[in-house]
């Protein structure tokens, strides 16, 4: 077996991220003649980094208290608010 995970799909996001690049001349998607990244550029490069696995910045999500990145016997603050 040669197919690897998500090789199809950022094949198919990279050429619609190419399609739709925003041309710098005057700021309009190369295919919808739209002004800036267009809907389809956008989906693409959703697409382009969830097949990439890229981290998601959702400050806090990573929740860093439940695995004790904290000083050992000290309370944080959010847990003294119980
Ligand atoms: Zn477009």
């Amino acid at each position: 077996m040669t197919t690897y995970h998500g090789g199809q799909q950022i094949d198919d996001a990279q050429a619609t991220l190419e399609q739709h690049a925003v041309s710098s001349a005057n700021g309009l998607c190369r295919t919808c003649g739209v002004p800036g990244p267009c809907a389809a550029y956008e989906r693409a490069a959703k697409a382009f980094a969830l097949a990439l696995r890229l981290p998601r910045r959702v400050p806090g999500v990573t929740q860093p208290h439940l695995i004790g990145a904290r000083r050992s016997g000290e309370l944080s603050w959010f847990e003294r608010t119980n």
